[in-house]
């Protein structure tokens, strides 16, 4: 049995919980591959137009493992920790799957967490293990040993971020989604052009979880998805070590644009710089709004020096 997982969504949160707890049960997996050209295309014409880039990334990933799996790790998600909730779009995202590929006849692998419910993830991953034909005490230790995986991995990629902010030179905070922000073709050429800038990038995603939560109040008390909370608390922890700030999100989104909105009128005192990304084909004026905004940290930064 060979399990496909799709380089999208919530993989970039949980990839490592979900592929060490694949390999600890000695089940194959397959990853789809980085985001090109043919996924997003494919991504489009399975999508609707409504639909938001990040969603229509993800349903070319479904498509491009058709065929070389017999299962597909779609998530569905409906809740994160006791009260905070997430996109609709991961709890909607697996009926969508099922029904946009149903002439293929996909199979889905069961994935459903809903922590106001029963099912949290420890017993998400239960009836997962069993329905991939494993027993009981496989996978509680399968998961554990998954679990402390993760936490290791994203220890050590916190402490690599805050030896990045030691640094010297001008250091930018990015604000998005880890699944934008990482994507290969959405975020990540953001990310390299600020390299060839001489600029250190500082990702949201990578600051510790739970101090985030807690910060973001501090920007907005009624804020309901978790996954925002925690970049709107990165934003409070890391803005005296960083120069500037870039927003980055996928059009049209929904939570994104509000909780931008809110982080244009609280955050005062720290540039910003608003990108909705589009998918649409040309870097160039991605790279000179790039470019304008860190030259104009630059001069400011010289005026500074100068007073
Ligand atoms: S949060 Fe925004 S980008 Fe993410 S799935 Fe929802 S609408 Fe799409």
């Amino acid at each position: 049995m060979k399990v496909g997982i799709p380089r999208a969504f919530l993989y970039y949160k949980y990839h490592y919980l979900w592929e060490s707890f694949l390999e600890e049960l000695g089940i194959e997996y397959v990853v789809s591959p980085y985001t090109n050209r043919e996924i997003y295309q494919q991504g489009t014409i399975y999508a609707i137009d409504e639909a938001c880039l990040s969603s229509k990334i993800y349903l070319g990933h479904v498509a491009s493992l058709l065929g070389k799996c017999d299962y597909i790790l779609v998530p569905r998600v409906f809740g994160f920790g006791e009260d905070g909730s997430v996109c609709t779009k991961f709890q909607a995202i697996y009926d969508v799957v099922n029904n946009t590929f149903r002439n293929q006849k996909i199979k889905i692998l069961y994935y459903n967490i809903n922590p106001k419910e029963t099912a949290n993830e420890f017993r998400s991953f239960l009836k997962m293990g069993k329905f991939l034909g494993k027993k009981k005490a496989q996978i509680t230790r399968a998961y554990l040993i998954a679990k402390q995986n993760q936490k290791v991995n994203q220890l050590m990629d916190m402490k690599r971020q805050e030896s990045l902010l030691e640094k010297d030179g001008m250091k930018i905070l990015l604000v998005g989604h880890p699944y934008n922000v990482y994507d290969r073709y959405i975020g990540d050429p953001i990310i390299q052009y600020l390299k060839s800038l001489e600029v250190t990038p500082i990702i949201a995603d990578l600051c510790d979880k739970k101090a985030a939560r807690e910060a973001s109040f501090q920007v907005s008390e009624t804020l309901p998805w978790a996954f925002n909370r925690e970049l709107v608390g990165a934003i409070e922890i890391y803005r005296k070590k960083i120069d500037g700030i870039i927003l980055m999100s996928s059009f049209p989104c929904g939570p994104d644009s509000l909780v931008n909105e809110i982080i244009l009128r609280r955050i005062k005192g720290i540039p910003i710089l608003n990108l909705v990304l589009d998918g649409q084909d040309g870097s160039a004026g991605l790279e000179t709004r790039l470019e304008s905004f860190i030259d104009i940290i630059k001069i400011k930064r010289d005026e500074k020096d100068e007073d």
